[in-house]
């Protein structure tokens, strides 16, 4: 048996030592205030869902579980429900079991600790629609065919909007310009708080500033295994909204929440070791990539338009993703070029081996990140699987070649709708054979749920109604 919790499922009755160690922890919560713990998993929609339990009930669930609808997994962003073959059905119960190793107390919601859960269903079988499960195993595959470990990062990008506004309006909660000094002076105290909060809960931030849009920031943390990430997104998100709610403020991380201009993306950086040596640093091909890690970042760009239904899953996705908003909608890479979908980081002299990765722009955070890593990391194996040329490098904004130099460069624009997105997403077997066939269905009900409960809506429209979903 296979002791990585990275890579084992929960069971029934719980892992060797799983119920001694939640009894622990359950005490030691308890004496800290912790009064309940949420339980977490992100919807196919990339709607976090919770169960909660109390304190005392953690040892039960350690064991047990905790049941849960499996209907959630074709749930819309509007929490009405679609259906597959499989999924969507009012019948049947999963248990839901916490991740001991990622439990945390919350220090912006005090009386609370927050779990991610796996979910396997009631006779321990695992839950073919758990994206969390479809990442670890994922992850767990590329370590035993190709002995590859991953680093990741997420990105956040939120708006902070007034918490008086009327109804659903958005009205920036600051006035002061794009990486302005007076932006982060008009929310002093909301940032120190988060700061401080997500310090206590032993996420390591990178760094914080104001973006460009209206109201707009941003923070990077550090980069952990891509199970850990995930989760991890998930937390600094809750604590940003927690936070906020602290001070009258409240926040969006909708892809688009003003129709035009910049929208949040949640920029992933993905990077591939193997035998702890990072293949992105001190290889011979260009920008110090080994081969492998070249041919991974093919493997990318070619997945790009099949992988846009994970990575901006929601119809919003596409008022932000236009080119020169720095969201890469174009099937390009370069060192450090923005305006491509995947732009190579090499770091600084002295710091390759730690800092080179790749960064995948045309990902936001209306997407599951379980099912981003996942679907990013499959991609770029099949690039790996099949030595994959990568093109050459892209310098500047594509958006200004007319549509015969692109294609001369092999360079597609990624899809402008949802719909387009899900086409590409069909015809993509690689993506969707990784996904398994209960996911890639559920993704593709999913999408055309959400295409069809905007029609008729004009684009302003869309963004209110996405604004506060995320
Ligand atoms: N807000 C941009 C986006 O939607 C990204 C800006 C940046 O590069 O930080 O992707
Ligand atoms: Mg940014």
């Amino acid at each position: 048996m296979n002791s990585d919790p990275s890579s084992s499922g929960p069971v029934p009755g719980g892992r060797p030592g799983d119920v001694r160690r939640a009894t622990a922890l359950s005490s030691e919560l308890a004496e800290q205030g912790v009064h309940g713990i949420v339980l977490a998993y992100v919807d196919t929609a990339g709607i976090g869902r919770v169960k909660a339990i109390p304190t005392a009930r953690l040892a039960s669930a350690a064991a047990w579980g905790v049941g849960m609808s499996p209907v959630f997994d074709t749930f819309l962003a509007d929490d009405s429900t679609v259906s597959t073959d499989i999924l969507g059905s009012p019948d049947g119960d999963l248990r839901l079991y916490p991740d001991l190793d990622r439990l945390v107390a919350l220090a912006a919601q005090p009386g609370w600790a927050w779990a991610p859960v796996d979910r396997i269903t009631q006779d321990g079988e695992r839950h073919p629609a758990c994206s969390r499960t479809f990442l670890r195993h994922i992850v767990a595959d590329a370590a035993r065919r190709h002995g590859l470990t991953f680093k990741a990062a997420i990105e956040v990008e939120w708006s902070v909007g007034q918490g008086s506004a009327p109804g659903d309006a958005f009205v920036p909660a600051v006035s002061g310009p794009a990486y302005g000094t007076t932006r982060l002076a008009e929310l002093s105290d909301y940032a120190a708080e988060l700061l401080a909060a997500l310090a206590a809960q032993d996420v390591d931030v990178d760094q914080i500033h104001p973006e460009y849009a209206a109201g707009q920031f941003e923070i990077s943390v550090g980069a952990l295994d891509p199970v850990a990430t995930a989760d991890r997104s998930l937390l600094v998100r809750d604590t940003i909204r927690a936070v906020a709610l602290h001070h009258g403020l409240r926040v969006s991380f909708a892809p688009a929440y003003l129709a035009e201009g910049v929208g949040n993306g949640g920029h992933v950086h993905l990077s591939a070791w193997r035998a702890g040596r990072n293949l992105h640093a001190g290889g011979d091909a260009r920008y110090g990539m080994t081969a492998d890690a070249e041919s991974f970042a093919a493997g990318l760009l070619a997945h790009l338009p099949g992988l846009t239904a994970v990575t901006a899953p929601s119809p919003a996705s596409y008022l932000r993703l236009k080119p020169s908003q720095w969201a890469g909608v174009f099937t390009a890479w370069g060192h450090e070029a923005r305006e491509c979908a995947v732009r190579v980081i090499t770091g600084t002299a002295g710091r390759h081996e730690q800092a080179a990765n790749l960064e995948v722009k045309p990902v936001d955070l209306a997407a599951n990140p379980y099912l981003v890593l996942g679907c990013l990391i499959a991609a770029g194996l099949d690039g790996l699987e099949s030595s994959a040329p990568l093109p050459e490098p892209v310098a500047g904004d594509p958006a200004r070649w007319t549509a015969a130099e692109a294609a001369a460069r092999g360079v597609r624009r990624l899809p402008t709708s949802l719909d387009e997105a899900v086409g590409e997403f069909r015809r993509d077997e690689r993506l969707r054979s990784a996904l398994g066939p209960v996911l890639a269905d559920a993704v593709i009900a999913v999408r055309l749920g959400e295409i069809a409960a905007v029609a008729g809506l004009d684009d302003e429209q869309v963004a209110a109604a996405y604004r506060w979903k995320y």
